[in-house]
């Protein structure tokens, strides 16, 4: 296993790349620690699969360089970098057995029969497919394909990193919470470095240790899961995590202060120097709260949604609409109602940006 950076990355599908808009990675910068559970989080056309495949070696970047450990390995084919990749769809051999298919990338390179046996029935028993071993591939449901595909990928002890593209996408949603899960067991038992790409925040954040999200062939925020949800470092990343995401509301900054309309929102602590004029404040709905005639921002109930554990309350202060998480009583569509903000979770936002840092003593 190895410590996977990338330095000074870009890459571009056309062969005449004229300005960043041409550029599926713009600037890519990232180091993999070894070991470390990590998830690729974004939207679909972000730009994943190509980093991937420029780390995997399907791909050769038009600038920058890939490094496993002290060796730059960017032009190196992917059959020398000693990686194993699930993609979306499952990638096995249809007449060979799910032994055989799960033995195939041991015996490929020259592994002992012991070694193969001992190797193929653990992972087989943490993929709890052990009752399939003897059936043939062409057999199995496109679940249990899958479940082959990913056990290929963990079978070989030796690799750098196992990288995952979307591999829960051909999954039966009720399935998925468990190779989900077990997804995460198993890289806690095999303790390779791991990278899973995904657009959805419930698979990154329960799989991963450490998150990257990518926007535009750009990376925003790298970061726990918990970090990612308390301080976005751009509003997009609060947009993308949480649901619903976060409330992001233009605000006018001056003499300190952020005003949204003229009221004055207390914000975390001090806000940038040059954040003065249009800005946004970010606030998450599981910090704003509700009442009936306390202070706060005037806001009319839309709708009241009930998810199960808690409340989703949508209001309108103005033209705008702000979400409001709550635990207990709810009011309903059409009442007036005043919004208040958990001062120390209020950021401010400039150009998308996080622009305010924690004072001291809020609450
Ligand atoms: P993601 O995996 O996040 O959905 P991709 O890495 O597949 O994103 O794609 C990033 C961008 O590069 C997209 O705009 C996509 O259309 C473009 N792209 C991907 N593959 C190719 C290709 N083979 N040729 C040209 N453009 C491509
Ligand atoms: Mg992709």
């Amino acid at each position: 296993m190895a410590q996977i950076t990338l330095s000074n990355l870009r890459h571009s599908y056309s062969p005449n790349p004229s300005g960043d808009a041409d550029y599926a990675l713009k600037k890519i910068d990232l180091t993999w620690n070894d070991g470390g559970a990590y998830a690729l989080l974004g939207p679909s056309g972000c730009g994943k699969s190509t980093l991937l495949n420029i780390i995997s070696g399907l791909l050769v970047p038009s600038e920058g360089k890939i490094l496993f450990d002290d060796q730059d390995v960017t032009s190196l084919p992917p059959a020398q970098r000693n990686i194993a990749q699930v993609f979306q769809f499952p990638v096995i051999y249809d007449t060979m057995t799910v032994y055989d298919n799960l033995a195939f990338p041991l015996r490929n390179r020259g592994r002992d029969e012991a070694t193969v046996k001992e190797r193929v029935t653990a992972i087989a028993e943490m993929l709890e497919v052990t009752d399939m071993l003897t059936t043939r591939a062409a057999n199995l449901s496109p679940d249990n394909k899958q479940k082959i595909s990913m056990g290929r990928g963990l079978v070989r002890q030796d690799v750098n990193v196992v990288m995952f593209d979307e591999p829960l996408t051909v999954i039966d949603p009720h399935l998925k919470w468990k190779l989900r899960s077990k997804l995460k067991e198993l890289h806690q038992r095999v303790k390779a470095t791991m990278i899973y790409v995904t657009h959805d925040q419930t698979e990154a954040l329960t799989f991963a240790d450490q998150v990257v999200v990518m926007q535009e062939g750009e990376i925003v925020q790298i970061g726990t899961p918990v970090e990612l949800f308390e301080r976005p470092a751009h509003t997009f990343v609060g947009h993308f995590i949480g649901s619903p995401g976060m409330n992001v509301l233009p605000c006018d900054v001056r003499d300190g202060g952020a005003f949204f309309g003229d009221e004055l929102i207390r914000l975390e602590g001090p806000v940038q120097s040059n954040a003065d004029g249009a800005a946004e404040i970010g606030i998450r709905p599981e910090f704003v709260s509700v009442s009936g005639n306390g202070s706060g921002l005037d806001a009319k109930v839309r709708k009241v949604a009930d998810v199960g554990r808690h409340k989703v309350v949508e209001a309108m202060a103005g033209d705008r609409r702000i979400h409001a998480i709550l635990e207990g009583d709810a009011p309903n569509a059409g009442d007036s109602i005043k919004l208040a903000f958990k001062q120390s979770q209020t950021r401010l936002y400039k150009d998308g940006w996080l622009a305010s840092t924690p004072g001291e003593g809020v609450q």
